[in-house]
């Protein structure tokens, strides 16, 4: 057998026991919007801590002005690439409650009509499932081989669900640390409930606030409605004039420094 084949044999071996390390880590209540659950956050926090270290990977909570970070490391030097894995473990809000055929924060196994099955809890499709999936294939390794084939350092956040303020600030302030040749991010989805999906790139988010001033006084819609200029129609075409007909943002310089898709990927 290959050693990937021992590696994968004994994750189906560990099965249950892997499911039931992701129950424990989705009964705890880690919605990171909410100041009423700042502890569990970092209980969550501490509890992934530990399970990395009980694996063999050295790992420790940090706190931030916000909910504290895990890191990671099991580093020796080897050849070939140095990978951070990423992954959160805060979840959205779970209202509203009703619509919960049985509580979030109690995780149990679902068959559908269709005869799958399926883990019911909040955060077990995002991102706790996936993160755990990282972990359980660290444990496997490390228990087959006694060792990762590479070099890993890992990132938890809590701050995911609520817009990452400290993760900028944490990676600047860790840059030597957390310096990689490749970041996998463990948040995204699969093709189809059969076929994982490798995704290369996400979509961000910006904010802004505009101001749009324009007459000094309220104006007599009789004598200069549609002469003069409406606030609102020039925030609309503002908004409007944002993207081209071909969907790309017209903003000069928004795309300084972005490398162009290869064709491979956008065949
Ligand atoms: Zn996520």
């Amino acid at each position: 057998m290959s050693t990937i084949e021992k590696v994968l044999t004994r994750i189906d071996a560990d099965l249950d026991n892997s499911l039931s390390r992701l129950f424990d880590l989705l009964k705890i209540k880690s919605i990171s919007t909410d100041p009423a659950y700042k502890d569990e956050c970092r209980t969550a926090a501490e509890w992934l801590a530990k399970e990395l270290t009980s694996i063999g990977i050295d790992a420790t909570v940090r706190s931030t002005e916000g909910h504290p970070m895990v890191v990671g490391h099991r580093k020796s030097g080897k050849p070939g690439p140095h990978v951070l894995f990423y992954g959160h473990y805060d979840v959205q809000p779970v209202d509203p409650l009703e619509l919960w055929d049985t509580a979030p924060f109690e995780p149990r196994i679902a068959t559908r009509e269709d005869g799958t099955k399926i883990i019911v809890a909040r955060g077990s499709a995002d991102d706790k499932g996936q993160l755990m999936t990282f972990v359980e294939a660290a444990r496997a390794f490390i228990a087959e081989t006694g060792d990762l084939p590479i070099d890993v350092s890992v990132l938890f956040e809590g701050e995911e669900e609520s817009g990452s303020p400290s993760l900028h600030p944490f990676l600047t302030a860790n840059k030597d640390e957390l310096s990689c040749d490749l970041a996998l991010v463990c948040d995204t989805g699969m093709w189809d409930a059969d076929t994982p999906a490798i995704s290369i790139m996400l979509r961000g988010m910006v904010g802004d606030e505009v101001i749009v001033k324009a007459a000094s006084r309220d104006l007599h819609s009789g004598h200069y409605g549609g002469a003069a200029q409406n606030p609102n129609h020039i925030v609309a075409s503002i908004i409007a004039g944002l993207h081209d007909e071909n969907g790309r943002i017209t903003l000069p310089g928004f795309y300084d420094g972005v490398i162009d898709m290869p064709e491979e990927v956008t065949a």
